[in-house]
């Protein structure tokens, strides 16, 4: 019997009843591991008013409380980090060690939800004018939903759900309907590890559930991440419909390489960079900006990025794994064609790559791909990729380097090498990306900071995780306070005298 993958709603988990199925798919081999039924608009209503009455409850649970089922839900996703890595592995084709560390960056986050107590405290000023005391509390909004990608399908939900609830809401979480199962599994850890039965609602489906989700009167908030478009229309449409947004977005990441920087450094970090996860990842470079003699670097970068050979998950030796859909192998091979047509140098096609491991022939395989003397004109460095291809571009200084990155439409990370220090400082104080590198060719932020891409790679405000994360998913309360000496009939007069 094929597996069927179940919503959770009001505690249960039942099999949709909505009018659209899809299949989810081992991008490895085109095998079905499962198939889904979408949300019918009735689930979806269930489910908002489940979360809804969970709300009310679990915003009368004290935040040690709260913080102690994280305490005991961090702990179980340690214990279960083989399993969900496994089960990541084979849903998305990432490598074994790749899909332990999309779960471990979800834990991370887990961690830090366990401080919530003291992430909540508001401020206080005694005596802000004479006899009357300010303080502020920070609420939960109440219900909160989130909508999450393909790529990271155990980090992303991670990054919303643990923080939202900490925070005294309750929950939807439509994950992305490509790899549903890992979502999944670590709802059922969610709810094994105490978390009240209706507190996290699970709802699959794609855009019609989505947009249910985003105009429904009773969710308050809405965390989105994915492409660019889609997270333009979950910013507009949730705004239009009152509700606090936040919506990251596609990206184009950039590496300057500085004359002075070590070049084995720079080899190593930009093919791990760009090539790693399939190239499917936010945070991946794809432009590498070779200021002046950097350029000599080109045939040392071709030579290591031939030696990556993509493979099965448990292959040791597999640098990355499959795309994750045949169409999006089809968009990419698209786009290295449009390259080539365009002038660019294409010094290695992937698209001649071919596994040897005959049981992974109708994988989506694509070797990694570099390009050289790309301009910004052309639709490869216009477009975000999301594949394993790199493009080279020059510069003559890392002024004319900047020009390029800060004229991009995209700013969600990027990363300078040099030993130079006073280079590195200009690069951080003049680039208009959110997230920099210093000899570092990713430099997410770690959840103690919060991941902060600008421009067209994020709409709203307050960005996941860290204190903005906590911001987003609070309102803030500020009370004025004063009390009158021997105000209640009958009352001491406790007034103190002064001398
Ligand atoms: P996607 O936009 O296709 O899908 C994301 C989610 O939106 C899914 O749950 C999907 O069901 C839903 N969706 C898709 N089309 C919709 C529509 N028309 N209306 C309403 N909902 C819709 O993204 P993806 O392909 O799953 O993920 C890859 C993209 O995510 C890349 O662009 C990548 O850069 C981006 N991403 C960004 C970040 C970040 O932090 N900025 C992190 C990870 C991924």
């Amino acid at each position: 019997m094929m597996q069927q993958v179940k919503h959770l709603i009001n505690g249960e988990w039942q099999l949709g009843e909505g009018q659209t199925m899809i299949d989810v798919v081992n991008p490895a081999n085109q095998n079905v591991l499962a198939t889904q039924t979408a949300a019918s608009d009735l689930q979806l209503e269930r489910a908002v008013a489940a979360a809804e009455l969970a709300f009310l409850q679990w915003r009368e649970v004290p935040a040690p409380e709260r913080a102690r089922l994280m305490l005991n839900f961090q702990h179980s996703l340690k214990l279960h980090h083989d399993e969900l890595g496994e089960l990541l592995a084979q849903d998305t084709g990432k490598t074994f060690a790749d899909a332990k560390g999309d779960v471990w960056r979800g834990i991370e986050v887990v961690e830090q939800a366990c401080g919530i107590a003291s992430q909540m405290m508001g401020e206080t000023l005694e005596n802000a004018a004479r006899g009357i005391d300010c303080y502020s509390y920070l609420q939960p909004l109440g219900v909160c939903a989130g909508i999450t990608p393909f790529n990271f399908p155990a980090m992303i939900p991670l990054w919303m759900f643990p923080l939202a609830t900490a925070c005294g809401n309750s929950f939807i979480l439509k994950p992305s309907e490509q790899d549903p199962l890992v979502p999944n599994r670590i709802a059922e850890l969610f709810v094994e590890c105490g978390a009240p039965k209706n507190l996290l609602q699970v709802l699959h489906g794609g855009p019609k559930q989505v947009d249910a989700l985003l105009t429904h009167p009773d969710i308050k908030a809405v965390s989105f991440v994915g492409s660019a478009p889609v997270a333009e229309h979950i910013y507009h449409t949730g705004s239009q419909h009152n509700k606090r947004v936040q919506a990251f977005a596609g990206a184009k990441n950039h590496m300057v390489v500085m004359p002075d920087a070590n070049a084995s450094q720079v080899v190593n970090a930009l093919v791990g960079a760009s090539v790693g996860a399939a190239g499917q990842r936010c945070m991946a470079i794809s432009v590498a900006v070779l200021v002046g003699d950097a350029k000599a670097l080109i045939p040392q970068i071709q030579m290591e990025m031939k030696k990556v050979r993509p493979g099965v998950w448990n292959d040791p030796e597999a640098g990355y794994g499959p795309l994750i859909s045949a169409a999006s192998k089809q968009r990419v091979a698209g786009l290295i064609q449009q390259g080539i047509e365009e002038g660019a140098e294409c010094l290695l096609d992937g698209r001649d790559f071919r596994i040897a491991d005959l049981t992974a022939a109708d994988g989506n395989w694509l070797g990694p791909t570099l390009f050289a003397n790309v301009t910004p004109e052309m639709a490869i460095y216009q477009q975000e990729i999301f594949g394993p291809v790199l493009l080279l571009m020059t510069a003559d200084s890392l002024d004319d380097a900047l020009t390029v990155i800060n004229r991009n439409p995209f700013g969600n990370g990027c990363s300078i090498f040099t030993s130079s220090g006073a280079a590195a400082r200009t690069f951080q104080r003049e680039v208009t990306v959110g997230q920099v590198g210093i000899n570092v060719p990713i430099p997410v932020p770690l959840p103690c900071f919060s991941f902060t891409g600008w421009k067209g790679s994020f709409f709203g405000d307050l960005h996941a995780y860290g204190k903005q994360a906590v911001r987003f998913y609070t309102e803030t309360k500020t009370i004025t306070s004063r009390w009158f000496d021997g105000d209640v009939a009958g009352a001491p007069n406790m007034t103190i005298q002064l001398k």
